[in-house]
């Protein structure tokens, strides 16, 4: 077990000093709209507003609680006479979710046991390894404490805003463990973490879910019918992300499989589909399926 814990920890302070080059974290308060009730404020990472005539929700805050009260306030502009706010998490990483204590105190927070039970384990863990990528994520993050959701769900939950329904969904282990997802009725609008992303090469962290359980995630929200997606690092797209995303797992899976099958390591074979996906997709920001190739490696044995 123990070289094994060592590789990970090395390959996931690679990919967290890698984002946090790549990552500007903070967000600012400009909202894009992508849906009747759905705003958006795009950053590190992407924050989603869904506001009723009731209630608003965020999903996500935003890396520590400077963010996370930008998010607050971006929420109370845009629906001022909403008296209550609900806010739920896509995953359990830094960016996503210790930016809590930035909201104000009555915020009735949300998440699925399976999140709950892998932020308890790993949360601090990840703070504690974003706190080393940078100075500035080290202040972003000084002194946050996790605090328990006020309510936990298994697979689904259903929150009535006013003329909008935000259902928030586990389906599954994908990026994480407890990767949720919100699906907002009636605006046919997903908010999809990482599960669903746009022109993005997927990446499992730590002991999330493997390439087959993601894929079986996206089997189901293929099932949604979503109109318009909101991933959390990309760009919103329409419903045709959702095929996009299956056919790209299946498309890395079944080449790293030929290759593996033919002897190749999972290093060589990494390097291999990445070039291959690098000159079929010359405009995506990255194309390294390393991680995932691995990932492939280790789901087939
Ligand atoms: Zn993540």
């Amino acid at each position: 077990m123990k070289p094994h814990s060592t590789v990970l920890t090395v390959a996931a302070l690679t990919a967290a000093s890698a984002f946090a080059q790549m990552s500007q974290p903070m967000v600012g308060e400009n909202t894009t709209k992508i849906s009747d009730h759905v705003w958006a404020i795009m950053g590190f990472p992407n924050i989603a507003v869904v506001v009723g005539s009731r209630a608003t929700l965020v999903v996500d805050t935003g890396m520590g609680p400077k963010n996370g009260a930008t998010a607050a306030r971006v929420a109370a502009k845009l629906a001022p006479n909403n008296q209550k706010l609900f806010l739920t998490t896509t995953h359990f990483h830094p960016e996503h979710a210790a930016g809590e204590p930035g909201f104000p105190s009555s915020t009735i927070l949300i998440r699925n046991t399976v999140q709950q039970r892998e932020m308890e384990k790993h949360g601090q863990e990840m703070i504690d390894m974003f706190s080393k990528g940078s100075a500035q994520n080290k202040e972003l993050l000084a002194g946050v404490v996790l605090r328990p959701p006020d309510v936990m769900f298994d697979q689904e939950a259903r929150i009535d805003l006013g003329g909008v329904t935000a259902r928030l969904i586990w389906f599954g282990e994908a990026h994480t463990k407890g990767d949720e997802l919100t699906f907002v009725e009636p605006d046919r609008t997903l908010i999809s973490g990482d599960v669903v992303q746009n022109r993005t090469i997927p990446m499992i962290f730590g002991d999330g879910g493997t390439p087959s359980t993601w894929l079986a995630v996206v089997e189901k929200v293929a099932g949604l019918n979503a109109a318009h997606i909101l991933p959390d690092h990309s760009a919103p797209g329409d419903g045709s992300l959702v095929a996009a995303e299956r056919d790209l797992i299946l498309e890395i899976r079944t080449r790293a499989l030929a290759l593996k099958r033919q002897g190749m390591s999972a290093d060589d074979a990494g390097k291999e589909v990445s070039a291959g996906l690098k000159a079929q997709h010359p405009d995506w920001p990255n194309t390294n399926a390393d991680g995932f190739v691995k990932s492939v490696y280790a789901d087939s044995q």
